[in-house]
């Protein structure tokens, strides 16, 4: 098979990875010929709704995944009229928009934070009097990363958050006063198979996630995130690996967003566990058995955000994969990752702090 994938950054680079020794062939479209994929399969350089870049991918491949969010939904269902692609189209449209993913995880019984839409300054004034400060303000669409986003903590915080990001379509969410962050990577194959890897706990930094600690073992949230995760999975009769973030608070959880693909909490996968998020994603896709999602130890992956750490000084410490996507480096750009595995939670601590200690300091 040959399988079309959306965005060529390093989510793609990695599935390509992840799809030869099953015997697949990759094509990308990618706006850019340089991206990360590009080192592993060709790209078709094109704009992501342009109709003949599409095309001419659609007309060069068996079935169609993307890596990226923000793929325009007319353009997909247009692809999609002729391909399957996967995750569902539909499942993109709703994780596309904050407000709708939110509704979605209501109507589902997936407690979320408090929340209302937002047009106009007097709706934001009377839902801040309805949610209470503190609040947070966010564009409803193509905020990522943390980015389109206003804390609201006192009365005079309202106006100039309006005037920085008003001119598009919010919501306000009440602020959760969380514990700590953790998501669930699942993922269910076309003939239904749903399997879940245990959650993990995250930390991010100006809403860049840093940290990820694998497993994070805890039966009770670990049940409840794999019952919302199968709800949202059978609502869509999903098909790849879609991811949920969750606060906790109050040892509960609270859905924060999805995203529907393969997740950067989930990138621990390929070292740490028995079969990694990207190839489950293909396997899902194509209609294959689903592999054992269980980690083979205690695991943590760590970010390199805009510079990388010395490579050889990360290699020579036991346990630990090295990860360049071969990205130009940027303040504020992932352009890699480490693995750590461990036998005990202790070593596998110990080791982070160890490569913590040769990040550049920011
Ligand atoms: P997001 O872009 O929605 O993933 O938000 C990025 C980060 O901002 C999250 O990982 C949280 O650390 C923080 N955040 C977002 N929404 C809220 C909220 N309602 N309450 C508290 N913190 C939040």
């Amino acid at each position: 098979m040959k399988i079309g994938i959306i965005g060529a950054g390093q989510l793609g680079r990695m599935l390509a990875l992840a799809g030869y020794p099953l015997a697949q062939r990759f094509l990308f479209l990618d706006t850019s010929a340089d991206s990360p994929g590009g080192q592993v399969a060709p790209i078709i350089t094109g704009a992501f709704d342009d109709p003949h870049s599409l095309e001419r991918l659609a007309a060069a491949v068996d079935l169609v995944t993307y890596e990226f969010e923000n793929v325009p939904v007319a353009a997909l269902q247009q692809v999609a009229a002729t391909h399957p692609v996967w995750p569902p189209v539909e499942a993109l449209r709703v994780s596309q928009d904050r407000l709708l993913e939110k509704q979605l995880f209501a109507q589902l019984r997936i407690p979320t934070p408090p929340f209302r839409a937002v047009d106009s300054l007097g709706e934001l004034r009377s839902a801040v009097k309805e949610l209470g400060l503190p609040c947070v303000l966010k564009t409803r669409r193509l905020g990522y990363d943390g980015k389109g986003q206003r804390y609201l903590r006192k009365p005079a915080d309202l106006e100039p958050a309006w005037n920085a990001i008003g001119d598009v379509p919010l919501i306000l969410e009440g602020y959760v006063d969380f514990e700590r962050e953790v998501s669930i990577v699942g993922v269910r194959s076309t003939a239904g198979e749903v399997r879940a890897y245990p959650i993990v706990a995250n930390t991010h930094k100006n809403g860049i996630l840093r940290v990820t600690l694998a497993p994070h073992r805890h039966p009770v949230l670990q049940k409840a995130a794999e019952i919302y995760l199968k709800r949202v999975l059978r609502h869509f009769a999903y098909a790849g690996v879609l991811t949920i973030e969750f606060f906790v608070r109050k040892g509960r959880l609270v859905a924060n967003e999805m995203a529907p693909r393969v997740h950067n909490s989930g990138h621990w996968t390929i070292e740490g566990a028995a079969t990694s998020q990207f190839e489950n994603h293909l396997r899902a896709i194509l209609g294959l058995p689903l592999g054992d999602t269980s980690p083979t130890g205690h695991c943590a992956m760590i970010n390199f955000i805009g510079t990388l750490p010395g490579r050889d000084a990360i290699l020579a410490l036991p346990g630990v994969h090295w990860h360049d996507y071969g990205k130009e480096p940027r303040p504020g750009r992932k352009i890699g990752h480490c693995t750590v595995v461990a036998a005990s939670a202790v070593e596998r601590d110990r080791l982070v702090r160890k490569v913590l200690r040769q990040m550049p300091p920011r």
